[in-house]
Formats: C-alpha cells, sequence, structure tokens
C-alpha cells in the first residue's frame, strides 16, 4: 500500500519535539495569543525574509484579511486564476469585490502574465497569483505588471512554503503572501493555521487588529473585525516542524526529479516541468493524462487496485462549481482550466516517501498506459 500522503511519519519523525512543544503550552495555562505564536512569527518571518508575519486561523482568512486591509470591496476587481483551489476566489467574493479570472499559461499550471496585462481595467485594485502544485508563479512578470499600474499583489502561497523565485522566498516577493497551515501542506499544523508575511507594518498592524475584533486593547474595538487567530498550540508545533522545512522539501525534489525520470517516455503522458528561475517544493506531483477523463479514470482504477492513492487536484474549476453559478461562466468560459481539470492527476507525494515507492508508482502507470 503506498498512501497518497504519509501524515504519520512526520510526527514519528518529530515525536519529542511535538510532544515537548504540548506539554510547554498544556502547562502555561495560555492557549490564545502569547508567547508561542508571537515566537513563531518572528521565525517565520526570518524563514521568508519578510519583516513581519502575523499569525491567522487559517489559509482562506489570511487571503480575506489582506483584502479587507486594503480596504477592497463591491466594485473594486481582483485578478485570480482560472486554475485554481476556490479558497482563491472565496477571499475575494467574502469582501464583496469582483473576481476576475485569468487562464493559466500554456504549459501550466500558473496565471499567465500576458493574460494578466489584458485584464487590467481602472478598477483592477489586486491581483493575487497561486504557486499552484508549490511551484512559483512568474512573479517577476507579475510586480513589473502591478508596479506600473500602481495596483497591489498578494500571493497565495498556501501550497509552496519554501519555494523561491530567484532567490526570493514566495511570499516575500508581493505585497503580502497568505500562507495556509492545514495539515496537509508543506509545514502543516495539526489542526487549522494561517498566517500573513509583508515588509509592510502598516497592513501587519491592521491584521493584527482584525484579527482580534478589531481591537489592540481589551474591550476597545476599533472596527468591525474578525475572530482569526493562530492558536498557541498549533504555533508550537509549526515551531518544532519549520526546522525541517528547507530539508522536507529537498526530499521533495528528489522524489519529484526521480518521478519525471522514471515516468519518461510513457505514451499520453505530460510530466510537470518548472521554468528556470522557478525554485518548486512539489507539495503535490501533478502528470497530466492527455487522452482526457476516461484514460484518466483507468488509471485512477489501475493504481488504486494496486492499492496506490492519487488524487485529483482539482476535478471542477471555480467557474463552474455551483456557489459561482450566478456568474454565469459556462462551460467553455476558460477553457485551459476546464482541460487541465479534465487531465491533471497528483501521485503519492511527501517527504517520507520512499525511492522504492516512487519506483512501484511509476512501473503502475507506465504498465497501465502502454
Ligand atoms: C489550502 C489552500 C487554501 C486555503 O487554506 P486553508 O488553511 O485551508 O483555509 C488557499 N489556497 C490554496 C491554493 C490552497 O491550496
Amino acid at each position: 500500500m503506498i498512501p497518497f500522503l504519509d501524515m504519520k511519519s512526520v510526527y514519528a519523525e518529530l515525536k519529542p519535539e511535538l510532544d515537548a512543544a504540548y506539554a510547554r503550552v498544556m502547562e502555561s495555562g495560555w492557549y490564545v495569543l502569547g508567547k508561542e505564536v508571537e515566537a513563531f512569527e518572528a521565525e517565520y518571518a526570518a524563514f521568508c525574509g519578510t519583516r513581519h508575519c502575523v499569525g491567522l486561523a487559517n489559509g482562506l482568512e489570511a487571503l480575506e484579511l489582506v483584502l479587507r486591509a486594503w480596504d477592497l470591496g463591491p466594485g473594486d476587481e481582483v485578478i485570480v486564476p482560472s486554475n485554481t483551489y476556490i479558497a482563491t476566489w472565496l477571499a475575494v467574493t467574502a469582501v464583496g469585490a469582483t473576481v476576475v479570472p485569468v487562464e493559466p499559461t500554456p504549459a501550466g499550471p500558473n496565471i499567465d502574465p500576458d493574460r494578466i496585462a489584458a485584464a487590467i481595467t481602472p478598477r483592477t485594485k489586486a491581483i493575487m497569483p497561486v504557486h499552484l502544485y508549490g511551484e512559483p508563479a512568474d512573479m517577476d512578470a507579475i510586480m513589473a505588471l502591478a508596479d506600473r499600474h500602481g495596483i497591489k499583489v498578494i500571493e497565495d502561497v498556501a501550497q509552496a512554503q519554501g519555494s523561491k523565485v530567484r532567490g526570493r522566498r514566495a511570499g516575500a516577493i508581493g505585497h503580502a503572501g497568505a500562507h495556509s497551515f492545514f495539515p496537509t501542506k508543506n509545514i502543516g499544523a495539526y489542526g487549522d493555521g494561517g498566517a500573513v508575511t509583508t515588509d509592510d507594518a502598516r497592513l501587519a498592524e491592521r491584521l493584527r487588529t482584525l484579527r482580534n475584533y478589531g481591537s489592540r486593547v481589551k474591550y476597545v474595538n476599533l472596527e468591525r473585525g474578525y475572530n482569526s487567530r493562530l492558536d498557541e498550540l498549533q504555533a508550537a508545533f509549526l515551531r518544532a516542524k519549520l526546522p525541517r522545512l528547507d530539508a522536507w522539501n529537498e526530499r521533495r525534489r528528489a522524489i519529484a526529479a526521480r518521478y519525471t525520470d522514471k515516468l519518461a517516455g510513457i505514451p499520453g503522458l505530460g510530466l510537470p516541468r518548472a521554468p528556470q528561475w522557478a525554485e518548486p517544493v512539489w507539495h503535490l506531483y501533478v502528470v497530466r493524462v492527455l487522452d482526457g477523463k476516461d484514460r484518466r479514470a483507468e488509471l485512477v482504477e489501475a493504481l488504486d487496485k494496486a492499492g496506490i492513492g492519487s488524487l485529483i487536484h482539482y476535478p471542477i474549476p471555480p467557474h463552474l462549481q455551483e456557489a459561482y453559478a450566478d456568474l454565469k461562466r459556462g462551460k467553455g468560459s476558460y477553457p485551459l482550466a476546464e482541460t487541465l481539470a479534465e487531465t491533471v492527476l497528483s501521485l503519492p507525494m511527501g517527504p517520507h516517501m520512499k525511492a522504492e515507492a516512487v519506483d512501484e508508482v511509476a512501473a503502475t502507470v507506465r504498465a497501465a498506459l502502454s
């Protein structure tokens, strides 16, 4: 049996550190907004190379609170990828702003800067690139556009903690970076968690207010805020994991390279290929079954039979979800995103995956498609 993601080995590797973190917080008698969150924020900011980090309840609210802090709302447009997890869109519509979906580059999976340029209007207030599957979006091109038009950039770093573009970490390139610490992410908590990284002191200050009922001084409320706080236990667990993140990403890189080697030359199979300037962290290893949905279903069945986990990220693009039926973007509106949804398949990946398991998955894929 080869699980899609092996979560238990992380605990096995870090049990002493994680158990110590648990004991430290339990015995402290302090569970929300305390020393652990403060320490994690400093450590994570240092890791990302930003001046500030603000711990929040989850990745979705990290995205949403930045838009709130920038005072975006009805009438404002935010450029988002057509090919992303729905959370990216939900953050925009939650503040009442309008999503302007933009298709990925032909090679995929990330948003195409040339198409962004064509989508900018006088109402565009922000661009929200996503570093999908752990592969950084073309941030140099996106920042150049944003500078030229005076618009903000918020990176969705949920799948790409630790990745780099020409030596700079994702989350430190845009005006803000929104991170998720959902358990399955490259650095995950044992529950929900999120953060925003930024060099902008005013933004950080506003987020600290927004996350705590709009209050900086107890029972004095400056604005209508949220309850969106990273808790002490999760912060302590994340502090235990952070020193391993680069090494774990390095192991993901080795697994991805092995997949790419072992899967070469299989007819009808597209392999992921990151641009030269990007240092991806392989949150997922996503292949494409070029002959479409039915052939992909056959491959999933063959993997299932062999006891190998696989998942589709994502089977339905946001514009075709019931949740966005009111936007009236029917089938054919974003053909590149739709084709990706019909052809992508994520193979098992994680820092504790063994080389023999990679070989077994590759051999099963080869046999199924040959
Ligand atoms: C996981 C994820 C989110 C949301 O993070 P949560 O912590 O689950 O709210 C946002 N965007 C992308 C691309 C994600 O993968």
